[in-house]
């Protein structure tokens, strides 16, 4: 359906991310996997995708918090690739504390890695995308871009300020061929959610077990974790000549949680 399309999914080393960058594959995408791991570890991944899917595949690390990391991340995506035709904004980080003792350094780094390197990308790969009358911008965002929860103040603010990039993005490119959409997945089982069960068992003073009841699937009306494989699906739908008319959307996987 995607076939010889280039798709560049940050982040795409773990969790969503490679769920996504395997789904793209077996489309027919030549995909760049990103990560902030050395490119030797990427490798294997990369292989066993290209493989698997009879595309290219190619590792690129790049720090997501880094513009020019970034920059270069792209350059050699065009150069190695071609111009990029979707690109999945995956990449993200969490920390939880209460706002009031939130160290600032995380609350930089978490803003560079989940809304700024979201600019960063787009910014540059959109113009080329609206010359060839063609693209699609996923940015992964969260049900944490809908509604708020205590001890997140960086990355609800992210979240929600990712939404309005996608909303802008959607706008500007309209007209030509590229639609931009977010989806807002409610809790997911990936390595980010299962790190961050010990700092909400603290900010919280409940069990880590209480966690993933009380706090992790007591929002959600399914009781159930989303899975990666869902968010992909999703993901590719939305890249698919199907997908076209979808532009702007903030679409949640969430159980039902931001139906309430
Ligand atoms: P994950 O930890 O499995 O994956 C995160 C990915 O981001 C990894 O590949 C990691 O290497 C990469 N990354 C982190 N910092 C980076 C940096 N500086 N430069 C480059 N890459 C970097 O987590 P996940 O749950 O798959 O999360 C993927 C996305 O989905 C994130 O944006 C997250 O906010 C979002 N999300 C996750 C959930 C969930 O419940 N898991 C829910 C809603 C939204």
């Amino acid at each position: 359906m995607l076939k010889n399309k280039v798709a560049l999914v940050t982040g795409a080393t773990s969790g969503i991310g490679l769920a996504i960058a395997r789904a793209l594959a077996a489309q027919g995408c030549a995909v760049v996997v990103n990560g902030s791991r050395a490119e030797r570890e990427i490798i294997p991944l990369t292989d066993e995708i290209g493989k698997a899917h009879g595309v290219k595949c190619l590792a690129l690390s790049a720090d997501m918090a880094s513009p020019p990391s970034i920059a270069a991340m792209l350059a050699r995506t065009v150069s190695e690739l071609g111009p990029i035709d979707i690109l999945v904004n995956n990449a993200g980080v969490q920390h939880v504390a209460p706002l009031h003792e939130f160290p600032p350094e995380k609350w930089d780094q978490l803003i560079a890695i989940n809304l700024s390197s979201a600019f960063h990308t787009s910014r540059a790969v959109l113009g080329p995308m609206m010359q060839r009358g063609w693209g699609r911008i996923v940015n992964i965002a969260s049900a944490h871009g809908l509604v708020a929860s205590p001890y997140k103040s960086a990355y609800v603010a992210a979240k929600h300020g990712l939404l309005g990039l996608t909303k802008v993005t959607a706008l500007e490119a309209a007209e030509k061929g590229v639609t931009c959409n977010a989806i807002c997945p409610g809790y997911v089982w990936t390595p980010l959610v299962e790190k961050q069960i010990p700092d909400q068992a603290k900010a919280h003073g409940l069990s880590e077990k209480d966690v993933v009841e009380k706090v992790m699937l007591a929002p959600q009306p399914n009781k159930k974790f989303a899975t990666v494989e869902e968010i992909a699906a999703l993901t590719v739908f939305l890249c698919s000549d199907m997908g076209a008319s979808i532009t702007g959307a903030s679409l949640p996987v969430d159980g039902g949680w931001t139906a309430r």
